[in-house]
């Protein structure tokens, strides 16, 4: 029989699974709290509930806890980014960034990925599959673990003290490898967990999920009662351009996307923002700027220029500094809010998937 997966079990499945195992429900707290807010890394480490039923749980559940493989630190700005292990041996992207107002965690949503934006690394070697609530959290944990030991916390603070509120961290970017709508009902699961008060109790609001614009998805969440934050990675001014760089835009039109965008915003009450790859030659000219401000300024939602990471599979280019900053002023004459991303961690693999890549072809 397969062992449960108990770490994806949303705190009130926790319950009825604890109480079916004839124990009483205050144990079933007790278990999610040492999973979920002290972060145990076995049920050995879970002093307070009885031995034996710790070893039934043992018995009958999976409890695999990611380790890093690799760990990059830039010496630049101490991002780190690290290459987590799975229990099938396949391996996952997450990264730390330190801003003036916390640390940020970007997580992974899928192993590989199958929308195919050109100048992905993380899409390159195909979709393998989808990680489980578990996997995603897993990388949070594995995350928030290592920030106590490098601030010198042995183990957790205690629950509730200000250290433990210090020291967690305070934004996840649903950014990493994958596209997280199309891993839907275990993204669902990943945030309702996070977000839950048992738990590590993150704020909705200082979540983003940054989706390629999968249109009945977007529909899909507005109505799912919601508090975070929802980028579209748009990438072009119009439907022509928009192709060329993501194969999903033959699936779904560019107008359609941004008009989901538009619903999410009016249903949810939330600001949308967009991601916008620049790449020289392609789309960073001042026409391209003035097209996308028409596109999308009704929304005023916030866009934030990426000047590409090239990869070597493909020869597309970043633009000047230079140019970064022409298309951004561009748009700001045309009334819209534009920062260009700081790069983080550029003296380390530093583009979505490279590292994974670099670990499964060497
Ligand atoms: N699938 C989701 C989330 C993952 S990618 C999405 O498409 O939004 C996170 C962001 O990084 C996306 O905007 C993606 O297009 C962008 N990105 C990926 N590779 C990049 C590269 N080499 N240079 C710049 N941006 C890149």
């Amino acid at each position: 029989m397969d062992k449960t997966d108990i770490l994806s079990l949303p705190y009130d499945e926790l319950l009825e699974y604890v109480t079916g195992q004839k124990e009483k429900a205050f144990r079933g707290k007790q278990l999610y709290q040492w999973m979920h807010q002290h972060l145990a890394t076995s049920f050995d480490d879970m002093k307070n509930l009885p031995k034996a039923w710790r070893e039934q749980l043992t018995e009958e559940c999976s409890y695999h806890v990611l380790k890093p493989v690799d760990l990059q630190i830039s010496q630049l700005d101490g991002t780190r980014k690290y290459l987590f292990e799975l229990a099938d041996g396949n391996m996952v992207e997450a990264v730390l960034m330190h801003y003036k107002h916390g640390d940020s965690v970007c997580i992974s949503s899928q192993v590989g990925c199958k929308m195919g934006c050109r100048f992905c690394a993380s899409t390159l070697d195909g979709w393998l599959r989808n990680l489980t609530p578990a996997e995603m959290l897993g990388q949070v944990y594995s995350i928030q673990r290592d920030i106590w030991n490098f601030r010198g916390f042995e183990k957790a603070p205690s629950i509730g003290s200000e250290e433990y509120r210090n020291t967690r961290i305070s934004n996840l970017v649903v950014m990493g490898t994958g596209e997280p709508l199309d891993n839907y009902d275990n993204l669902l699961t990943f945030i309702r967990m996070l977000t839950d008060e048992h738990g590590l109790n993150l704020s909705q609001r200082s979540i983003t999920v940054s989706t390629c614009g999968l249109v009945p998805k977007i529909h899909q969440l507005a109505e799912e009662n919601l508090g975070i934050t929802l980028a579209l990675s748009l990438h072009a001014p119009n439907q022509e351009k928009r192709m060329e760089l993501m194969p999903i835009a033959k699936t779904y039109e560019i107008h359609d996307v941004v008009d989901a965008l538009r619903s999410y915003q009016k249903t949810t009450g939330r600001r949308v923002s967009f991601e916008y790859s620049l790449v020289a030659g392609v789309n960073d000219t001042d026409a391209d700027a003035k097209e996308l401000s028409e596109l999308i300024r009704d929304i005023h939602g916030h866009v934030n220029l990426i000047p590409v990471n090239p990869i070597k599979e493909r020869d597309f280019k970043s633009p000047s500094h230079q140019a970064a900053l022409a298309f951004q002023k561009k748009l700001e004459n045309c009334g819209i809010n534009v920062t260009i991303r700081r790069e983080m961690g550029r003296d380390i693999d530093g583009a979505c998937g490279q590292l994974r890549r670099r670990h499964i072809h060497s």
